[in-house]
């Protein structure tokens, strides 16, 4: 149990004020015993990534907020040969900035690239769940407080039950048993417009499907002649296209690992 964070992908709008608020935060601030003050630059104990599928103008774009995942089963900690991390009655797993060598093999250690080297003190620094606020009182760390949407939340992980029970962490297969929750992450599309290559004129309401693992998925094309499949998991997809008065199209094993903006597609007259 203890403090977990959670992050709502479908709220964030990509405002960056999550980095910012962290770097405001800790930039050039000695927070010991949680932290000696991070570098101007180079550090992003908490890092916005934008995640940009498709091909023009097919294109949809997510934000995620990453941070240190104050694992329950930290692979930081289990090489660190001094002893430097521990963790706080709350949960949050800290680095302290007295005990650490900058010797690198934490940073190395973990999966998630959470660590930092500080050129100028010589020694290792990720998140520490701001830890210095919540011992003044305050109930956020500053990245939380600092969302304008709520997309990113803090709390006793009792109490976010219905947040964390169905969502996902990184890279599960780590073994490290991250206390980042994620929900709303966009799954993969295939995207497309249809057109008579005769009249020059998309086709409206043509019939599409998508076929993977023997589930089959149905959508029809608007009044742009534009299909879109969204949230697909990963994997390849047979896809048919079907309009009255044409020859049905027929695309093998669309490979939708990422996302897929097939473009143009011509139907012929029947
Ligand atoms: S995310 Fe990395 S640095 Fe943070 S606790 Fe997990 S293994 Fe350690
Ligand atoms: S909890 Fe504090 S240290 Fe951690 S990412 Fe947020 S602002 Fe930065
Ligand atoms: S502050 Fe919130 S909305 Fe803005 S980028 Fe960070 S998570 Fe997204």
């Amino acid at each position: 149990m203890g403090k977990i964070f959670t992050v709502d992908v479908s709220k964030c709008n990509g405002c960056y004020n999550c980095q910012l608020a962290c770097k405001d935060e800790h930039a050039e601030n000695d927070w010991r015993p949680y932290a000696a003050p991070q570098p101007e630059t180079g550090h992003f104990w908490l890092k916005l990534t934008e995640n940009v599928g498709g091909t023009a103008p097919k294109v949809k774009i997510h934000y995620k907020a990453e941070l240190c995942c104050h694992c329950d089963s930290p692979a930081c900690a289990s090489v660190c040969k001094l002893g430097a991390f521990y963790r706080r009655d709350d949960g949050l797993l800290i680095l302290d900035p007295e005990k650490c060598a900058g010797c690198g093999a934490c940073a190395k250690a973990c999966p998630y690239g959470a660590i930092y080297y500080n050129e100028k003190l010589k020694i290792c620094q990720k998140c520490t769940g701001c830890a210095h606020l919540l011992d003044n009182g305050f109930a956020l760390p500053r990245c939380v407080e600092a969302c304008p949407t709520e997309a990113l939340g803090f709390g006793e992980e009792n109490e976010l039950r219905d947040f964390t029970v169905g969502a996902e962490v990184r890279l599960p297969e780590t073994g490290c048993r991250p206390r980042v929750y994620y929900r709303n992450i966009p799954g993969r599309f295939i995207a497309g417009t249809v057109y008579d290559p005769v009249e020059k004129e998309v086709i409206i309401g043509a019939a599409v499907r998508a076929t993977n693992g023997g589930k089959t998925r149905r959508v029809t094309t608007d009044e742009y002649g534009d299909f879109w499949f969204t949230d697909l998991p990963a994997g390849k997809y047979d896809v048919v296209i079907e309009a009255s008065g044409f020859e049905f199209m027929t695309l093998d094993a669309v490979d939708a690992t990422s996302d897929v903006n097939l473009g143009d597609l011509p139907l012929e007259r029947a």
